[in-house]
Parts: structure tokens; sequence; C-alpha cells
């Protein structure tokens, strides 16, 4: 909860930064999220519009995007993008409030090592901001 509100103020003010103060009529923005990320979408999308409109900011839209996982093993170097489709809700679920659980899910396809970093799935990024 508090991890969502910190995380909007911070997008807040890098959205007001981008577009300045001129124009205050935001039409849509996208987030993009990483699945890693133990994020509520909702409770930061309530946050951001909250956080934009007491700056007199309004806002049409937002939306989000999912950043997909990629990882690379430390031992050979080799990166791959783990396919969360065949795990059962419970385990994504885990992965998504504990990302570091992904390490006892996976190993290297090619060497077989559990010796990898999260390349990618823990980013926050705006990938659009549209004002009126
Ligand atoms: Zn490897």
């Amino acid at each position: 909860m508090v991890h969502e509100w910190a995380l909007a103020d911070a997008l807040a003010r890098y959205i007001i930064h981008r577009i300045g103060d001129e124009k205050k009529s935001i039409r849509r923005i996208i987030v993009r999220l990483g699945v890693l990320q133990s994020i509520d979408k909702e409770i930061l999308g309530f946050a951001l519009r909250e956080i934009l409109e007491s700056m007199g900011y309004s806002v049409a839209n937002i939306d989000f995007e999912d950043e997909e996982p990629v990882l690379r093993c430390r031992k050979c170097g080799h990166e791959w993008k783990p396919d969360m489709s065949v795990f059962d809700d419970t385990v994504r679920e885990a992965i998504h409030f504990v990302p570091e659980t992904i390490f006892s899910y996976y190993k290297c396809p090619v060497c077989g090592s559990r010796d990898f970093d999260i390349v990618k799935g823990r980013g926050v990024d705006v990938t659009l901001i549209e004002v009126e």
C-alpha cells in the first residue's frame, strides 16, 4: 500500500517534469510494470490519479503494460524468457509477491545452473504520456 503511493508520487513527479505545467489535461498515460514487481496496479493507478489531480492535472486514462521477465545465467551468459504460463496461480502469486521465489522454479535451459540474474521483469517505466 505504502509502496504503491511512494511509487505513484515518483511517477507523478516524472510525468510533470516531462510535460511541464502549461498543459494540465492528460489524455493518456501508459505505465509499463515488470510482472515480477509486487505492485497492485489498481492502487497504483488510483494513487497516481489522486496525486496528479491534487497538483491540478486532469487524467483521462491510465493504462498498464506488462514487462515480461528475462533471466540471464551467471555461469554461461545465456539469456532466456521464462514461461510463466506453466505455473498455476499459487506459484505465479508467490513469484509476484516475492520475486526471489523465481530462483526455486527455474534453471538455465543451457547449462542447468540456478545461478542467474533477473535482467527484466522488475522495472517501472512510463512509456507514453499524451496531453490534450
Ligand atoms: Zn547457463
